[in-house]
């Protein structure tokens, strides 16, 4: 589902408030982990003993595909279980989604999330948790410092602790590359002129971004 005129900014502005609070650069991992710590959001997983054992067999077996996380709403205050089973990278991105439904405060009792998105007939959440957990991980001024600097997907997927399609997404969704080609092509094209011009800009969107709140 399309996303309201004017989300993709909000979120931007969400992600690096975010970052400013946890004190992490733009241009550095986020530990979704911290995040949820931060805001007081408990992560349980599915070795918590009061889990029905049938139920925990099931998810860390033959269906753990099919389980990420569950976000519930306890009282005032919201828990995560997650699976444990799961490699960290894809971890990582479950809590960030589940993280993204909190901060942007969706109205939710229950949400399962599976392998593709949680089951939930809010298409338009859905794509709102999807675009901040995507700007929570790489933020789009992270993804253009790494467009400037010619990193691979795979590069930017290893540091920023994310899969490989998340880097693409993130590369191509922030025009990341197509921009750097433009002003490679606008103002230059030496390796020297590039080194210079590219530490610079590096510069000037970290201060920028950081600036303010550190
Ligand atoms: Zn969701």
């Amino acid at each position: 589902m399309a996303l309201r005129r004017g989300f993709k900014e909000a979120a931007r502005r969400i992600a690096l408030d975010v970052r400013a609070e946890l004190g992490v650069a733009v241009f550095a991992p986020l530990d979704p982990y911290a995040l949820a710590e931060l805001y007081g959001i408990d992560i349980h997983d599915l070795s918590a003993p009061d889990l029905p054992s049938a139920a925990v067999e099931h998810f860390t077996g033959p269906a753990a595909d099919s389980f990420s996380a569950a976000l519930l709403s306890v009282g005032t205050g919201s828990v995560i279980i997650e699976n444990h089973t799961h490699d960290m990278v894809r971890r990582r991105s479950t809590i960030a989604h589940e993280m993204a439904h909190v901060l942007l405060e969706h109205d939710f009792g229950f949400l399962l999330t599976e392998n593709q998105g949680c089951r939930s007939s809010a298409s338009e959440a859905e794509s709102e948790a999807a675009e901040l957990s995507g700007e929570l991980l790489v933020p789009r001024d992270a993804a253009r410092t790494a467009a400037f600097r010619g990193w691979t997907d795979y590069s930017v997927a290893r540091y920023f602790r994310v899969s490989e399609s998340m880097a693409r997404w993130r590369m191509n969704t922030s025009a990341a590359r197509r921009i750097a080609r433009r002003w490679r092509n606008n103002t230059g094209n030496t390796a020297e002129t590039r080194g210079q011009r590219g530490t610079w800009l590096n510069k000037r969107v970290s201060s920028r971004v950081t600036g303010s709140w550190t």
